[in-house]
């Protein structure tokens, strides 16, 4: 067993009790931290395998980016100006990109994007994707946490449907005993690209790896359209008749989730994983956050893609949920700014079942954790600035300088220790070349 110090100008815990330790430390035994508390309270001669004094930065717990696709690197910058967000702005923009996508392709894109979400702070992201072979070996040797869902899209075709769940079944079998990833099942879309038939065999793959769905909700009208015109009520109500909402469910989007019928959730493992930029970059919108809290639904924050988005900067994310709510409210207050950090914190550990272990820093939880920089820009005055404020409003993702994953630093004094930044842009470069030449001919 092995312990390390870690002092610090600030330990922001983020747990209930709202803890913020000034001259802070934290005592780590291999993944757990074992000890919390000021620094002037730290017994005396006592030795520890390793001692790391952060300086003038505030620790807090590691931001859990609740929807990704870290494969979509590959296409940034080419769908600008275009809606993912209904099925025909997605089949004919980024479903034509994948036809001409090779699996070599795919390795370094998600390395580029788990360098991002390092560097900018996240240290555990819920992905949506297929050919997780190739995905996993990247996130593996990133050191993050993750839950990876399998991607399924079958649009009502048996032998599409037969082929993505026999790979869906195979990759949930390969995570099973896994330390720091857990597979789960991705249908893209409910109703709208996946099947009925598709989505029962789904509950039944569920149901047998005790795992969750990660999926689309509510990008636009079409899932309801359709259960409306079929079942004569919305598809939330739909997924409850179908017995889906027994089961954790992480509703991507989720911007035209019926707000009449949210008492359907009330108790239910359901998590609405908002992603701000994206439902605006996508033209469509943001969920009804303010709705949702009122409800008691959980809510976790994502970045979506980076195709249009085109940023893993999950604070960027925090900093807008509260903007936009404002907004559309026309109430400064509309979300209070501790309610919009534990979207990204103990909300994004609730939606894949693990807030006893990650989401805020507390003895026995796992040691994720990220330090911010006390003296870059937008602090100042730290008397009169709430620091949940900063957090949330002022600062960025450019702030971190360290990164800490389940015991093991990720990033220190900004560099990357896993992954290869470079060289996987590098790569990444070369691989784009190749799809680029593909799209041309
Ligand atoms: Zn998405």
């Amino acid at each position: 067993m092995k312990n390390q110090l870690i002092t610090s100008r600030m330990v922001a815990c983020l747990d209930t009790t709202d803890q913020i330790y000034k001259d802070g430390y934290l005592v780590i035994e291999d993944d757990r931290i074992v000890e919390i508390g000021y620094q002037k309270d730290l017994p005396k001669n006592r030795k520890y395998d390793s001692e790391v004094n952060l300086g003038n930065r505030l620790v807090m717990p590691g931001l859990i980016n609740a929807h990704t696709h870290t494969p979509m690197t590959l296409f940034r910058g080419h769908v600008e100006g275009h809606t993912l967000f209904s099925l025909e702005g997605w089949y004919n923009t980024i479903r034509v990109l994948e036809f001409d996508m090779t699996p070599d392709m795919l390795p370094s894109a998600v390395s580029v994007s788990c360098a991002e979400m390092i560097r900018t702070g996240t240290t555990c992201f819920v992905d949506q994707y297929f050919w997780m072979d190739q995905i996993v070996p990247s996130v593996r040797e990133s050191g993050m946490r993750a839950v990876l869902a399998y991607g399924i899209v079958e649009l009502g075709k048996e032998e599409a449907r037969n082929r993505e769940l026999a790979a869906a079944a195979a990759f949930l079998e390969s995570l099973k005993d896994d330390h720091l990833l857990t597979g789960w099942a991705g249908p893209h879309a409910f109703f709208v690209d996946n099947s009925i038939t598709a989505m029962e065999l789904e509950k039944e793959l569920v149901e047998k790896y005790n795992a969750g769905f990660h999926t689309h909700f509510g990008t636009g009208q079409e899932e309801n359209d359709h259960c409306r015109k079929a079942y004569g009520h919305s598809a939330l109500t739909q997924l409850n008749e179908m017995g889906f909402l027994e089961y954790p469910i992480i509703a991507a989007h989720s911007i035209t989730i019926p707000i009449a019928d949210l008492h359907l959730l009330e108790g239910k493992p359901f998590t609405v994983a908002a992603a701000p930029s994206s439902g605006m970059r996508n033209a469509a919108g943001v969920a009804p956050l303010v709705e949702l809290l009122e409800a008691g639904v959980n809510v976790a924050l994502g970045t979506d893609n980076v195709t249009n988005n085109n940023s893993y900067d999950m604070f960027k994310e925090l900093s807008l949920a509260g903007k936009l709510m404002a907004l559309l409210h026309k109430d400064a207050a509309a979300l209070p700014t501790r309610a919009i950090l534990d979207m990204a914190t103990l909300g994004g550990a609730r939606a894949i079942g693990k807030e006893d272990e990650i989401g805020s820093l507390e003895v026995g939880k796992k040691a994720d954790l990220i330090s911010l920089d006390l003296d870059e820009i937008g602090w100042a005055p730290m008397g009169g600035q709430d620091v949940y404020t900063a957090i949330v409003y002022s600062i960025t993702g450019q702030h971190v300088r360290d990164v800490m994953v389940d015991g093991k630093w990720l990033f220190r004094n900004d560099d990357w220790l896993t992954v290869n930044y470079q060289q996987a842009c590098a790569e990444l470069e070369i691989k784009h070349s190749e799809l680029a030449a593909k799209i041309k001919k």
